[in-house]
């Protein structure tokens, strides 16, 4: 007999209530019932990512809701500024790139976030730049971006902030119209409890109107058509229906918790992640650590491929790995969504044991104890 222990930064693992919802029957998605459920869901999730702008559902992972973002604002020559810190930094630029754009790259140290001066400056040398598009938590790197002082920047010229939610949504602060975003991608896996599935993009009027203007050739999705679906509260075509009535279950556990205890929640067990990696003599990658995932640098001979092997094999614990040139050298534990203090445990358990044996030197429990007087102490 073996349980499984998902420790993944997406998918997370999905809390009862939200599988049950899964189960239900399958109704209809033109029907009066159904329509109650993409309300409510739209409703919530404006409350979860703080704006008043609108927000869509589309059926897709996250990376669709991203490419809707650029599909919509960019067209041939279009200049747009990508931040690439990571691997999905990277992904802006690859996006700006199949839609015929020009991206301006800021490059970033992995493991760092930008500087908003770098962005202010590229912003003022390219006036006609159409969007800058930046990462709340780069996952690659489990580090966060300041998206408040980017918005700072970004506000008072022509360009939209677009801002790539995907995993930090839900786990660390995410003000959407205070900050000045003006759109917020967010997919369903990571911090909002729900399997794969769906995909979110909120737009702010100062996005319409540069969309109205832009020469689009997105059809799935095209917001135009989705803004029109919405205003019947409808979605341009089959609403993923078993997935929609889930979020709704999800949502409310977010909204019934509060977004500031979800918020400390994240907080306190990322702060006993930490603790508990330096406890284990180790060191964290990012000098700007996010609260929804941690990444351990792996100490010299101790291959991440082989330690998730052995977490995974031997343990049922999944963890993720390295990405890019980080392949191997690190591992990656989150605490997005449905977590609490005992699956910090469970991880820095599981691979205290692994490492020890890998013939790595490491005391054991010495992560777990530091991690437990985190979690007792606040
Ligand atoms: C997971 C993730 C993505 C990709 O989402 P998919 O659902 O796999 O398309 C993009 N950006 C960030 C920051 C992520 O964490």
């Amino acid at each position: 007999m073996k349980k499984s222990y998902l420790a993944t930064p997406g998918p997370s693992p999905v809390p009862q209530e939200v599988r049950l919802a899964l189960a239900q029957e399958i109704i209809h998605h033109r029907t009066k019932e159904f329509q109650n459920y993409l309300a409510q869901a739209a409703a919530d999730l404006k409350k979860i990512f703080r704006t008043e702008a609108d927000v869509f559902i589309m059926a897709a992972s996250g990376t669709g809701a991203m490419e809707a973002s650029v599909a919509n604002v960019i067209g041939p020559g279009d200049k747009a500024i990508t931040i690439e810190g990571g691997k999905f930094g990277e992904r802006w630029t690859e996006l700006v790139k199949a839609y015929g754009g020009t991206p301006i790259v800021l490059k970033v140290e992995w493991g760092e976030g930008p500087a908003a001066d770098d962005v202010a400056e590229m912003l003022a040398a390219n006036p006609d730049t159409k969007a800058v598009y930046a990462t709340l938590c780069e996952t690659s790197t489990a580090s966060v971006q300041d998206i408040q002082a980017l918005g700072k920047v970004v506000a008072p010229t022509a360009a939209l902030l677009v801002v790539d939610g995907i995993s930090g949504v839900g786990a660390v602060e995410c003000h959407t119209d205070e900050w000045g975003v003006d759109m917020l991608v967010v997919g369903s896996q990571k911090a909002l409890m729900l399997p794969p599935g769906l995909a979110f993009i909120s737009v702010s009027k100062k996005a319409w109107a540069v969309i109205e203007k832009t020469k689009r050739t997105a059809y799935y999705f095209d917001l135009i058509k989705a803004r029109k679906a919405a205003e019947k509260n409808d979605t341009p075509y089959t609403s993923a229906v078993s997935m929609i009535r889930a979020l709704c279950a999800a949502t409310k556990m977010i909204l019934d918790e509060g977004m500031d205890a979800v918020m400390a929640r994240h907080k306190l067990l990322a702060r006993a992640a930490r603790a508990a990696v330096e406890a284990m003599g180790l060191k964290l990658l990012s000098k700007v650590p996010s609260d929804a995932v941690t990444a351990i640098v792996l100490p010299e001979g101790i291959d991440g491929k082989a330690l998730a092997k052995i977490l995974a094999d031997k343990y049922g614990v999944t963890v993720a790995g390295g990405q890019g040139p980080l392949t191997g050298k690190i591992i990656r534990i989150a605490t997005m969504g449905y977590m609490d203090q005992f699956d910090v445990i469970t991880a820095i358990a599981a691979i205290e044991m692994a490492l020890s044996e890998m013939g790595h030197k490491v005391a054991l429990g010495s992560g777990v104890a530091a991690a437990q007087k985190v979690l007792i102490n606040g």
